[in-house]
C-alpha cells in the first residue's frame, strides 16, 4: 500500500519478533495463508495495548497468528475467534496449544455468519472486534457484530484496500472484481454509518477502525 521505500524503512524499524512469531510467519508463507503482514499487525497489537480490550472477538482465526500476537500486546485479553476452515481451525488450535495460551484464545470452529448469531443469544460482549474473514460479507459481519459490541467498544476490518484496488476507477479483473466492488461499497457504507466514526488508514493492506459514537 505505502511505497516500497517506506514500507522498508518502517519494517526496519518494528520491534523484534520472537522465535515463535518468525516460524509461524513462515508457516503462512509456506502455505500460502494470507496472515496480516509485519506493519499491519503491530500496528494492530499497539492499538490493542493502548485500548487493553477486555475481551476482542476475531472473525478469521486463520493459523491462530493475530489472536496469539493480540494475546502477546494484552496478556490480559479474553479472545474469541472464530474460524470455518477445518484445515486452519486444527492449525489454529495447535499453534494456540504450542504456546500453552488456550486458556486466554477460544477458537470457534464454523461460520462467523452463524458463530455471531450464537454469541448474541448467548449475551457475550466484547471491547473489540477484529474483521479479517471473506472480503465479501464485511458489511454482514459489521452488523452481526454490533450488537456484541460494548460501550467503547470498535471494530477494525482488514484488507480495506484491499491492494490498492479499490482506488482504480474501472478495475477489471476476472477474479477480484466482484470483491472489490463489495469492499468498496463496505467502505462507503462505513465512511456514511450513522453510529460509527471510521479512519481508513494505508497501513498493510488497509485497516479501518471504526468507534462507537
Ligand atoms: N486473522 C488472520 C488471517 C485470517 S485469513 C491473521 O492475520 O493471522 C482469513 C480467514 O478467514 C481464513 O482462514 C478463512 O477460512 C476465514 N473465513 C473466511 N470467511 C469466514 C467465515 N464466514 N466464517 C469464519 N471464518 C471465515
Ligand atoms: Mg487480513
Amino acid at each position: 500500500m505505502m511505497e516500497e521505500q517506506a514500507t522498508n524503512y518502517l519494517i526496519n524499524h518494528l520491534p523484534e519478533s520472537k522465535e515463535w512469531v518468525k516460524e509461524l510467519e513462515k508457516q503462512a508463507t509456506l502455505d500460502k495463508i494470507p496472515i496480516m503482514d509485519p506493519i499491519g499487525i503491530n500496528f494492530l497489537m499497539q492499538l490493542i495495548r493502548l485500548n487493553k480490550p477486555k475481551r476482542i472477538l476475531e472473525i478469521g482465526a486463520a493459523i491462530g497468528y493475530s489472536a496469539l500476537r493480540m494475546n502477546e500486546a494484552y496478556p490480559d485479553a479474553e479472545i474469541v475467534t472464530i474460524e470455518r476452515d477445518d484445515v486452519r481451525y486444527e492449525q489454529a488450535v495447535e499453534n494456540i496449544s504450542k504456546q500453552n495460551k488456550q486458556d486466554s484464545i477460544r477458537v470457534i470452529h464454523g461460520d462467523a455468519l452463524d458463530e455471531l448469531t450464537t454469541l448474541q443469544a448467548n449475551h457475550e460482549t466484547f471491547n473489540c472486534v477484529f474483521i479479517d474473514a471473506a472480503k465479501g460479507q464485511y458489511k454482514r459481519f459489521f452488523e452481526l457484530s454490533v450488537p456484541l459490541l460494548a460501550n467503547n467498544g470498535f471494530i477494525i476490518s482488514d484488507n480495506v484496500l484491499f491492494r490498492g484496488y479499490v482506488m482504480e476507477e474501472n478495475f477489471e479483473h476476472p477474479r477480484y472484481k466482484k470483491m472489490v466492488e463489495k469492499i468498496k461499497a463496505y467502505n462507503e457504507w462505513l465512511a456514511n454509518h450513522p453510529s460509527f466514526i471510521t479512519t481508513i488508514l494505508p497501513i498493510g493492506d488497509g485497516v479501518a477502525i471504526s468507534y462507537r459514537k
